[in-house]
């Protein structure tokens, strides 16, 4: 059993796969070929956004959103300590200073409590704070409408961190088509993957939108040999393109089955181990499915018995960004203890979760099995 079943999925589309990827071969155009305008035109249809601006993976493209917004050093952005590097790497790139929150304890995702405590502490510390990132967790999308309401007091921009929730809606909104811009990323891993590196950013502002695809180039103008800014190489490849149109037609089918297996889990463990928490009005990708541990189950021990069992898993995240070597310099909302993110990192183990997983009253016996 594979933690994501990438090859089941290849096997149901391979020809079509390879067919893509020849059409590129035969044109030539590897860069910015005719498949990234139509993958972004589709994209942008799939989100329901004014404007989808594919780029060359997840990082990037919050990067790009970032440079956009001409984040400057001695600003602040607020972030969840709780996630992948790349949400507060970005950041640190422009020489700017994440501010780490803390967790909600029911969906994992930005705590707004935290995040106003936050604002509160960046300006005591002398940054001014601009603008939050918050993170779709495992594919859940965070609550923006608190968020929002946080942001609009504070006059701060939202940039949706969507690299695991591409997919997912919120009340009548379809992640992309959140915050003043969203991100998402194509990694093989995440719900939507390509066959390598891949991402996008999304608005609905022509502003945003236009100065984007100048950066994605270097900050090309509309002479492309006078830059008109700095930008950077953060184009997406045509065959990655080609690639995504063909799995973005099976995607709505693996969303349903991704749900149908979240759902089997829910089933079979919520009477044993606390179950993934999805919030009134919102759905999710699964990006993971993650299970929070009792504190009397040792972790790793059940990790190995799982693993002797066939049953591989992950544990998304060992350790909270405020915690780690290269940004624990950082200042957290409330004076470096962000308490739901420490017992997260210590609690949470994922199970296998995609389009693909064969479910069965066997399998699931097995875990439970080794839970108790
Ligand atoms: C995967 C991920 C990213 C980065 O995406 P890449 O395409 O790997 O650069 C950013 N944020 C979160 C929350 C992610 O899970």
């Amino acid at each position: 059993m594979q933690f994501i079943d990438l090859k089941a999925q290849q096997e149901q589309i391979r020809p079509q796969v390879d067919a893509a990827i020849k059409r590129v071969l035969d044109h030539g155009t590897y860069i910015m070929g005719p498949e990234v305008y139509e993958f972004e035109k589709q994209l942008a249809e799939f989100c329901g956004v004014k404007h989808a601006i594919t780029c060359a993976n997840g990082t990037d493209a919050l990067g790009l959103g970032l440079m956009a917004k001409n984040v400057k050093p001695n600003d602040a952005i607020l972030v969840p300590s709780f996630t992948f590097a790349a949400t507060a790497e970005v950041v640190a790139w422009m020489g700017a200073t994440p501010i780490f929150i803390d967790s909600l304890e029911d969906t994992y995702n930005i705590d707004p409590k935290s995040l106003a405590q936050g604002i509160q502490t960046a300006r005591k510390l002398g940054f001014n704070p601009v603008g939050i990132i918050p993170v779709d967790l495992f594919g859940q999308p965070a609550d923006y409408d608190a968020i929002q309401q946080i942001a609009d007091a504070h006059n701060l921009w939202v940039m949706a961190d969507g690299a695991q929730s591409f997919g997912a809606a919120y009340k009548n909104y379809k992640v992309g088509n959140i915050g003043d811009m969203a991100t998402t990323s194509f990694f093989p891993a995440k719900p939507l993957g390509c066959y390598g590196d891949g991402g996008a950013i999304f608005t609905n502002s022509d502003e945003l939108a236009a100065i984007i695809k100048s950066l994605r180039v270097h900050g090309q103008g509309s002479d492309k040999y006078d830059n008109v800014r700095i930008g950077m190489n953060g184009r997406l490849d045509t065959i990655q393109a080609a690639i995504l149109l063909e799995k973005l037609k099976i995607f709505p089918e693996e969303l349903i089955a991704r749900q149908k297996t979240a759902d089997a889990y829910d089933d079979a463990l919520k009477d044993v181990v606390r179950v993934p928490f999805v919030m009134k009005g919102a759905t999710s990708a699964w990006a993971q499915y993650t299970i929070r541990l009792p504190k009397h189950i040792d972790r790793d021990k059940l990790i190995a018995e799982l693993k002797d069992a066939g049953i591989p898993t992950m544990v998304y995240y060992v350790k909270p960004l405020h915690l780690q070597t290269a940004y624990k310099h950082y200042p957290t909302a409330n004076e470096g203890v962000l308490p739901v993110c420490e017992s997260l990192a210590n609690e949470v183990l994922s199970l296998p979760m995609s389009g693909y997983v064969k479910f069965s009253q066997d399998y699931a016996a097995t875990i439970k099995r080794c839970l108790l």
